[in-house]
């Protein structure tokens, strides 16, 4: 049997399941807020073209509206004006859309101090349990997060001093994106930095080194959970929006039972 017919036919089985790590998509889809004076994205909206009525006899469809960072999405290169001349979501190359994940939990953490981030010595004593992390492939940062995503406030999480939700540190989103091989982080936030990342120098590390670095980003990402520590393969492809700095994205990860 060929590499695909067997892949297939193990999807067919069940011996490979396909986990849907996305969102839904709808009005109720969380969205990040920033303070003024910052622009902002609008939710997600679909407007009726036709219903089977006058405007349209057999037939059903919508006009969609929404930013390009909306619910589950990926983060390109060119988002941040550290990679301001590089990759646009459209140049992402397809090979790079399916990639092995690695999944790091920080549940337990995040659920005492919404504040945690992920430092240096977490990623290497994960390294020391369970191997390097994947040449290539994707670091998912599980924290227990999309138990919130229902609700836009709890999802947010903010007070007057700004909204609190788990991150990375400074330090390791610097070495993240320079001294290791990933292609990119996956958290279940509502991006890829910590909510008080306002306040860090830089601010919004992960966003400021790992774009720099060329590396990308997936948020709100949801059923981590149900994938292994390691081993599984993720499938990424945002939409090829020419000039766009990211995309909604449908996140498929298949893993062997
Ligand atoms: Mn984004």
């Amino acid at each position: 049997m060929s590499i695909l017919q067997s892949l297939v036919e193990s999807v067919r089985s069940g011996a490979v399941e396909v986990v849907d790590l996305t969102a839904p998509l709808s009005e109720e889809t969380p969205i990040l807020q920033l303070p003024p004076p910052f622009g902002n994205t609008i939710p997600f909206r679909k407007d009726e073209i036709s219903r089977y009525d006058d405007r349209g006899p057999a037939w059903y469809w919508n006009d969609l509206h929404l930013g390009e960072h909306v619910g589950t999405h990926f983060d390109a290169p060119i988002h941040w004006v550290t990679a301001r001349d590089g990759q646009d979501v459209s140049q992402v190359p397809p090979r790079s859309l399916i990639a092995p994940a690695v999944v790091l939990d920080f549940t337990a953490e995040a659920g005492k101090d919404p504040d945690f981030l992920l430092r240096i010595e977490h990623v290497q004593e994960w390294e020391r349990a369970n191997g390097p992390l994947p040449e290539g492939g994707w670091l998912l940062y599980r924290t227990g997060w999309d138990s919130r995503a229902a609700d836009q406030a709890a999802f947010l999480n903010a007070d007057e001093t700004g909204p609190h939700t788990p991150g990375v540190s400074v330090e390791c989103a610097r070495w993240l994106a320079e001294q290791t091989p990933i292609l990119g982080i996956g958290v279940e936030t509502v991006g890829t930095d910590a909510g008080a990342a306002h306040s860090f120098d830089p601010a919004f590390p992960c966003h400021s080194f790992l774009l720099g670095a060329g590396k990308y980003g997936l948020t709100q990402l949801r059923n981590l959970d149900l994938l292994p520590v390691t081993g599984a393969v993720v499938v990424a492809p945002p939409l090829p929006i020419v000039g766009g700095s990211g995309s909604p994205v449908r996140v498929l990860a298949l893993v062997e039972r």
